[in-house]
């Protein structure tokens, strides 16, 4: 028997049932079996259920720990604003790796692991006037989601042998960003095998251009990480083929729910055509492999996929033939070759 993990599926609008099918055939080709369970947050749906529709998403999520979510139409709400919302999701988890076939400017091979808190920092605040020339607003910064955002820095850190950089103005910013290094250094004692520096933000923006490999977890607050990833994917150019994880913590800091998706959108101008390129969600669904445990199978759907794209399987949007069906299997295929048990040796 194959070990069975519940997953619940985030149906979405435009090209999310294409990937949605794609995602179905790879996760056939896999040695465990990935239990869907589908809620409908399709525009129509959402429209037709209200409030129910989230409800339902939230008890599933809630229930299965993981999730994948498909991209979504922002109409009347931001489906990923309530959800976050909703189920607490205090940190982003966005790896950026150059991506062979992905046209770039930056010649050098690019792979960082941003984890950003994604609550606080200037961003919670919209700020007030103070008469007629000028205003203020506050900068929160909190040990939970910081403490929540360096466990789960660290523990990546570990389990991948990789080094943890945090980045702040802590110079400047005493108090605020001062707490975020006093919780990143008190977490870092926790794990003593992990390498951890400490950089100032605007001299790491340099530093990852100029010397990229220095640099593998890199931990931040809120709006520092915003900018570093669209920074980091103008660099590695895969401002949409990323995809990344929305993470959720019990009071111990521990990954309570995590739901994964694509950076890109719904691409309604090739809904239904078999064009969309699945690459994006594959490694959304990696990173959920990641997450359960099955670090394995989670390297070999990563390494399969960048792999082909190396060696020129593309989807037309990367400048090549494939469908998002022959894409598919190609990468089904080469991931259940590479998790093929070895032969027996002969008696
Ligand atoms: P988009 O990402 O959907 O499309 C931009 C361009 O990229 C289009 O030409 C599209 O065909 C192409 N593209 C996107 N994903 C592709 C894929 N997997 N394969 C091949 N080509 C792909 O961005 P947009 O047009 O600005 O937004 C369309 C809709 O998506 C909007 O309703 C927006 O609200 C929604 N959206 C949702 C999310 C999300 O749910 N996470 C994110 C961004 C946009």
């Amino acid at each position: 028997m194959r070990p069975t993990y519940p997953v619940t599926e985030l149906l979405g609008d435009g090209i999310g049932a294409e990937l949605s099918r794609a995602v179905h055939a790879l996760a056939d080709a896999l040695p465990i079996r990935l239990d869907f369970r589908p809620v409908d947050l399709t525009l129509a749906g959402r429209r037709a259920r209200g409030k129910a529709a989230y409800d339902e998403a939230v008890e599933a999520v809630e229930a299965t720990g993981v999730a994948l979510k498909y991209p979504t139409i922002t109409a009347e709400e931001s489906p990923n604003a309530v959800l976050r919302r909703r189920l607490d999701l205090s940190v982003i988890h966005r790896p950026v790796y150059t991506i062979p076939g992905v046209p770039t400017n930056f010649r050098r091979e690019l792979d960082i692991d941003i984890i950003r808190i994604a609550t606080g920092g200037t961003y919670d605040d919209p700020g007030r006037a103070i008469g007629e020339d000028g205003a203020v607003s506050l900068r929160i910064v909190e040990r939970r989601p910081v403490r929540e955002a360096a466990r789960y820095a660290f523990g990546l850190a570990r389990k991948t042998d990789k080094r943890v950089t945090s980045a702040s103005k802590y110079t400047i910013q005493k108090a605020t960003d001062g707490l975020f290094e006093a919780v990143a250094r008190e977490v870092a004692q926790q794990y003593p095998e992990v390498p951890h520096n400490v950089e100032l933000f605007d001299a790491l923006l340099g530093k990852v251009i100029m010397t990229p490999d220095r640099f593998q977890v890199i931990l931040v607050l809120n709006e520092y990480g915003d900018f570093l990833s669209d920074m980091a994917c103008g660099l590695a150019g895969s401002l949409g083929i990323g995809a990344s994880a929305n993470l959720a913590f019990d009071p111990s800091a521990v990954v309570r729910v995590a739901l994964y998706d694509a950076a890109h959108g719904t691409a309604p101008d090739i809904q239904g055509k078999n064009l969309a390129n699945p690459t994006a969600i594959f490694l959304a669904l990696s990173m959920l492999l990641y997450q359960i445990g099955e670090i394995a199978i989670g390297q070999a759907v990563k390494n399969a996929t960048l792999d082909l794209l190396r060696e020129g399987v593309r989807t037309k949007d990367l400048g090549g033939t494939e469908s998002t069906e022959s894409f598919t299997s190609a990468v089904a295929e080469e991931v259940a070759r590479r998790l093929a048990p070895p032969p027996k040796p002969e008696a």
